[in-house]
């Protein structure tokens, strides 16, 4: 009776207040959550967790010895992505950064880069513990929360593989990147992550997550500064890439 009793609110809740589907605006059916089917079909998902090289990869060839880099979507200007993206860090819808961690989670479990047994993860050379890229403090505080930990949340449900959001931490906010040259983009980076619980990642296959790639050079200092901290592998995977 308590069960009916909800699902009759809940149906009360969508006639006065209506779900709408983040990336096309059309109102949710019954069932569905943030994205609707046909704009879930519609999602311009990478085979980059088929194929150990990838256009991704290749972005962090002779600067840092990456073992698998994965990214779920690609952004694209205007599309359906951007709108995930920006629903989810200004508009604070994190439930849909968790809900794509679990999408993709599912499908590297699929691919079989994920194991659910963790002894059997133990053996294989798949990952250990998963770390978001941390948001500087002030950073966070403005926004109430970092968007790259809903992903991490996710990809850590359908995965089983412990993910943490304190190991890590940002010591310096960074200034837009976009119009400095490659070197000026190092130096704006480097040493800004710090290892703060090292037990975490020492002798590891750290899995990094962050929301969207661009350049690299932030996940490129980051995994550099884990690396130090004595883990032993580096993978990477982000919720977008801009290609
Ligand atoms: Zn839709």
């Amino acid at each position: 009776m308590k069960k009916l009793a909800n699902t009759l609110f809940g149906d009360f809740l969508s006639l006065i207040f209506p779900e709408f589907c983040v990336c096309c605006n059309e109102s949710l059916l019954k069932g569905e959550a943030q994205i609707c089917t046909q704009c879930r079909y519609d999602l311009p998902i990478t085979d980059y967790h088929l194929h150990r090289q990838n256009i991704l990869s290749q972005r962090f060839w002779g600067k840092l010895p990456i073992e698998y880099a994965f990214a779920y979507l690609k952004f694209t200007k205007g599309g359906k992505v951007q709108k995930i993206l920006h629903d989810l860090k200004y508009n604070g819808n994190q439930e849909i950064g968790v809900m794509l961690g679990k999408w993709y989670g599912q499908l590297l479990v699929d691919a079989g880069l994920a194991k659910l047994d963790a002894d059997e993860a133990a053996k294989e050379e798949v990952f250990q513990v998963i770390l978001p890229i941390p948001l500087h403090k002030a950073k966070r505080r403005k926004r109430g929360f970092n968007q790259s930990d809903c992903f991490a949340e996710g990809l850590s449900a359908t995965t089983a593989i412990p993910w943490h959001s304190t190991a890590l931490v940002r010591n310096k906010a960074t200034k837009t990147q976009t119009k400095k040259g490659r070197m000026e983009r190092w130096q704006n980076v480097e040493n800004i992550f710090e290892v703060v619980a090292p037990e975490i990642v020492k002798g590891k296959h750290v899995l990094l997550v962050d929301d969207v790639v661009t350049t690299g050079s932030t996940l490129e200092a980051c995994a550099q500064s884990i690396l130090q901290a004595g883990a032993v592998k580096i993978s990477i995977a982000t919720l977008a890439v801009a290609i």
